[in-house]
């Protein structure tokens, strides 16, 4: 199984799963254009897709679902209450390629199980996923204001995890975002600090995690600087040593790396 960060941040998020011959496209939040040049990158060929799932309906997870799906003829996963939100965003999309999942009830894409979980964020009805092959898995779990026990649950001894880490507070408070649009980001139905994304991979440790990818970084309140030693030194507070957590940050503007599980 490998997991590619093709993009993150409130700019625009989209992450490739490959296992076997599956390839699974876990948000498209840029133009198709811009998630095709990605995909290139990392050599791997858009029209062998074989299933985007959307988390929810946000802008900068859904702006290329339309194009790529009409284009490649990709089938288009999401819950019921989601597909109602997008469905004006995304344009004309073929029945054929319309389907729906329940949250908290897993489904298979080819050799892909997948898990889609409920999280904590302003849309219809946002989930994370978690991905399993052969024994091995990944969680996607970003917008979400805050961690909840059956979310962690969820992320129990993953291989590895791509967290969301989208602002340091301080930055937040003082920076050029009016207050309204502050409270949200801050709301439990907003987006998840440094510090909880810290506290929330201390916790999934315990369990068995040994690997994240620090996730959806806000552009004006955060930094991969910042974010990176933030989650260290929560990890380090609480006994984990460098050397015992493997932590990277997902880029913004291209592909992160190629991780296998
Ligand atoms: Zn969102
Ligand atoms: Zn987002």
């Amino acid at each position: 199984m490998r997991f590619i960060p093709l993009y993150s941040g409130s700019s625009g998020n989209s992450s490739l799963v490959c296992a076997g011959d599956t390839r699974v496209l876990v948000d498209a939040g840029l133009t198709g254009k811009a998630i095709v040049s990605a995909l290139e990158c990392a050599g791997e060929d858009p029209a062998k897709l074989s299933a985007i799932v959307v988390t929810h309906e946000h802008i900068d997870h859904i702006k290329g679902v339309g194009v790529l799906s009409r284009k490649y003829g990709v089938p288009v996963y999401a819950n019921e209450a989601t597909w109602r939100a997008m469905a004006p965003i995304v344009g004309n999309i073929p029945v054929r390629s319309i389907r729906t999942f329940t949250t908290g009830q897993n489904f298979y894409i080819g050799d892909v199980d997948l898990t889609p979980f409920a999280i904590s964020h302003d849309a219809a009805e946002p989930v994370g996923f978690r991905l399993f092959h052969k024994g091995r898995s990944v969680v996607c779990m970003t917008d979400t204001g805050v961690v909840t026990d059956a979310c962690r649950e969820n992320a129990r001894a993953a291989d590895l995890v791509l967290m969301e880490s989208n602002h340091d507070p301080v930055m937040l408070k003082n920076g050029p975002y009016p207050y309204q649009l502050k409270r949200r980001i801050l709301s439990e139905k907003g987006h998840l600090s440094n510090g909880d994304a810290g506290l929330t991979l201390v916790k999934l440790y315990e369990t068995g995690v040994r690997r994240a990818i620090l996730a959806h970084l806000s552009r004006e309140n955060n930094t991969e600087q910042l974010a990176a030693s933030t989650v260290r030194g929560v990890l380090a507070e609480n006994g984990i040593a460098e050397k015992d957590f493997f932590l990277t940050v997902a880029r913004r503007g291209g592909v992160t790396g190629i991780f296998e599980l």
